[in-house]
This record gives C-alpha cells, sequence and structure tokens, in this order.
C-alpha cells in the first residue's frame, strides 16, 4: 500500500502469522518494545497461536480489551494508554493490533497519539478488516456519533492469518463480504461478476476462493487510498452504500445490525437511483435475489421511517450545506459524486421496504 508518505506490505495467506517476527526485527529504527492489544473473543480463542509467533523481543507485553465495538470507547482507550505508559512505551515501540475492525480502529488511535505517534502492525482477523486494515482510518467513538475521534495513521504492516477467520461467526462473515462486494461494485464489473458466478453462499467459502476475494478487495482499497489518503476526493467513493447504510445502523442503535447487512441494504439504496439517475443497464433485481440467496435481508422494521433515516442522511459527512450527496455508480466500475432530491430518495426508500 503506497498511502501519503507511507509505504507498506499486506500479506495475505494461510500462516502469514509466521512472518511476523522476522517483519517486527526489520523494521527501523529497531524496535524497543512490542504492545499487544488483543480483542478479548479472539484471545481467548487463539492466545496459544498467538504466542507462538510473538517478535523475538525482551519486552513484550499484553492489553486485552472488551470483544467488538465495545472497545471503541474513551475508557478502553484511557486504559490502553495508561497501561502503555506503565509498560514503558517510548517513540520506538511497536503497538501489535489483534482483532478485527474495532480492535484495529482502536489500537490505531493509540499508537496515532500515544507520545503523538509510534508505529503499528494490524492483524486482522475478520473478513471485513480487509477493509478497515488497510488506509489508516483510525477511531473511536464518541457518545454522540461513531467514529468521531480519529486520525489517519498508517501502520507498518498488515499481515492477514486467513486461519483466524474459521472461527468468525456466520453474521460476521455477511458483514465483511458486503464491503468485498462493495469494492467489486465501484470498481472492479469483472470481479462482480465472477463474485455472481461462484458465490452462491457464505457458508464454508473455499479457502483459496476467499483469499482470492480478499487479496481483490485489499487491491482495490489500497489503490483508491493510493489516489487520496486523506478523502479530499475519489476516497469518497468506498462510501458507496453508505449513506442509508449508516442511517440504518445508526437509527435501528449501534449493534441491532452488523455494520455490513446494513450497508448492502445501502448498496441496494444506491443502485436502485443510480438507475433511475444514470440509466445504466445494471441489472438490479438480479442483483437483489443473489444477495437474498447469500442470506442478507432488505426487511427494515417499520419504526425505521423514512423521515428518521432522512434526519441521519442530513448528518452524513458527504453532506454538504444541507445537500445530501450519495457516490452513485454511472455503470458497475465507475462510481461518482452526486446530489439526491429528497423525493428520489424516498422513492428508494419504498423500493426497498417493497
Ligand atoms: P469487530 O471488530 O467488532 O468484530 C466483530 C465480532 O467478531 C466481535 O464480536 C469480535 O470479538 C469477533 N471476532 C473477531 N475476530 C474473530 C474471529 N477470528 N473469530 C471469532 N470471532 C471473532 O467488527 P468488524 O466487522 O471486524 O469491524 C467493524 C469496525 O470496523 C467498526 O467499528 C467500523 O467502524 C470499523 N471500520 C473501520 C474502517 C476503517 O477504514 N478504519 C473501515 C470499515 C469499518
Ligand atoms: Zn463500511
Amino acid at each position: 500500500v503506497h498511502a501519503g508518505e507511507a509505504t507498506y506490505p499486506v500479506e495475505i495467506g494461510e500462516n502469514v502469522l509466521l512472518s511476523l517476527p522476522s517483519r517486527v526485527a526489520s523494521l527501523t529504527p529497531a524496535v524497543t518494545s512490542v504492545f499487544y492489544i488483543v480483542d478479548k473473543a479472539v484471545y481467548d480463542q487463539y492466545e496459544g497461536r498467538i504466542k507462538e509467533h510473538v517478535p523475538n523481543h525482551q519486552h513484550v507485553f499484553w492489553h486485552v480489551i472488551p470483544a467488538g465495538e465495545a472497545a471503541k470507547t474513551f475508557d478502553v482507550y484511557q486504559q490502553c494508554l495508561g497501561a502503555a505508559l506503565e509498560a514503558g512505551l517510548d517513540r520506538h515501540s511497536l503497538i501489535i493490533a489483534c482483532g478485527g475492525g474495532a480492535t484495529g480502529d482502536l489500537a490505531g488511535f493509540v499508537s496515532a497519539t500515544y507520545m503523538r505517534g509510534i508505529r503499528f502492525i494490524q492483524l486482522p482477523t475478520t473478513i471485513l478488516a480487509h477493509d478497515s486494515a488497510v488506509g489508516g482510518k483510525v477511531a473511536i467513538n464518541h457518545p454522540l456519533g461513531k467514529n468521531m475521534v480519529g486520525s489517519f495513521h498508517q501502520p507498518s504492516a498488515v499481515l492477514y492469518d486467513l486461519s483466524f477467520l474459521r472461527t468468525l461467526p456466520i453474521k460476521e462473515v455477511r458483514s465483511g463480504f458486503a464491503e468485498v462486494i462493495k469494492h467489486a461494485l465501484i470498481a472492479d464489473p469483472a470481479f462482480l461478476e465472477e463474485l455472481m458466478k461462484n458465490l452462491s453462499t457464505l457458508e464454508d467459502i473455499e479457502p483459496s476462493f476467499l483469499a482470492y476475494c480478499l487479496k481483490k478487495g485489499v487491491q482495490i482499497k489500497s489503490e483508491i487510498v493510493r489516489q487520496d489518503e486523506r478523502e479530499t476526493g475519489v476516497r469518497a467513493y468506498l462510501n458507496f452504500g453508505h449513506t442509508y447504510g449508516h442511517a440504518i445502523e445508526a437509527a435501528a442503535g449501534y449493534g441491532k445490525w452488523t455494520h455490513g447487512e446494513a450497508i448492502m441494504v445501502g448498496v441496494v439504496y444506491a443502485l436502485y437511483i443510480s438507475k433511475q439517475v444514470n440509466h445504466c443497464d445494471f441489472n438490479v433485481s438480479l442483483f437483489i435475489d443473489w444477495i437474498q440467496r447469500l442470506g442478507y435481508t432488505l426487511s427494515i422494521p417499520e419504526e425505521l421511517s423514512f423521515t428518521k433515516l432522512y434526519d441521519r442522511m442530513a448528518q452524513d459527512k458527504k453532506t454538504i450545506a444541507n445537500e445530501i450527496r450519495f457516490v452513485l455508480l454511472e455503470e458497475t466500475g465507475v462510481p461518482h459524486l452526486k446530489k439526491v432530491t429528497k423525493e428520489l430518495l424516498e422513492e428508494a426508500d419504498r423500493f426497498i421496504r417493497q
């Protein structure tokens, strides 16, 4: 990945954890101490395996954080800083984040801010993390808004060991695959075709196909980040499906929907609007049939009224001066950003509910 001044490797495969010690040893300046931040659920299942491949180092510290999104709080952030200070981490220390996107975001933010920034390595353990571990956006949540306190801080390496994924619950597989499908839609029509042809279930995906999909997803994400690290332009395309999807997540209350399952509804919503605005020849019904076979739902509970979702969409970070802007497709692989009227947003909302 090339992002701004930074360049770093992303290794994807079974057992890439084995290369962690040599990766750490090759960093310059030399690493003085290593501080692991590990998701509790991952630590409980994989403590032995993770500890087998620890960098060959005198000073290694362990800090286990609450599983999942509960880690992205001011409290947990402060506890991490406290533990890092007590451990005596200095500016040449290294943080290693091991977990899903939540762990990566928190540990990345700790790394970005501890002594004004120290290095970190990502060991992602979810499918969604093919997206979150690459690109350097790190953040915690504020009680008033998700990811509202953060920074850009690129990792020194991403080691994506796919053997962690075997224990991932199916809902989390679905959540992560929504971002793979999103990446295909915005950047790679041939990959989308392959996915639609070869993927008829998300249970027991053939390991080499899974590795291929994650590699494709990482390549698409990293190419966009290379062009626009700080989201002043094309990086916004990664938000495809996220305006309506985030509105569902937020209005339902975080945790009710997994991120990707909400985003998939947003993807269909944005596809519908793209068709109305751009008259692209994309077959939305075929796409809907396919994702429903994969277990995604388009049923939005009635209490999440259009008005509620609209209010949330108006708070989206792409909204400028009250104009809601959407990432739309001119055709698959060709995204653009466009203002959408309230009438069309409401029409698309009716389409989803029907
Ligand atoms: P997550 O980190 O919350 O993990 C999901 C659940 O799976 C958690 O309960 C976790 O404990 C569990 N888990 C993790 N690995 C496991 C494994 N190998 N086996 C069994 N269980 C495992 O969720 P996520 O979907 O990975 O990431 C979502 C987060 O990522 C959100 O906070 C979102 O804001 C963030 N995100 C960040 C970016 C970015 O660019 N920084 C991009 C997308 C999403
Ligand atoms: Zn997302």
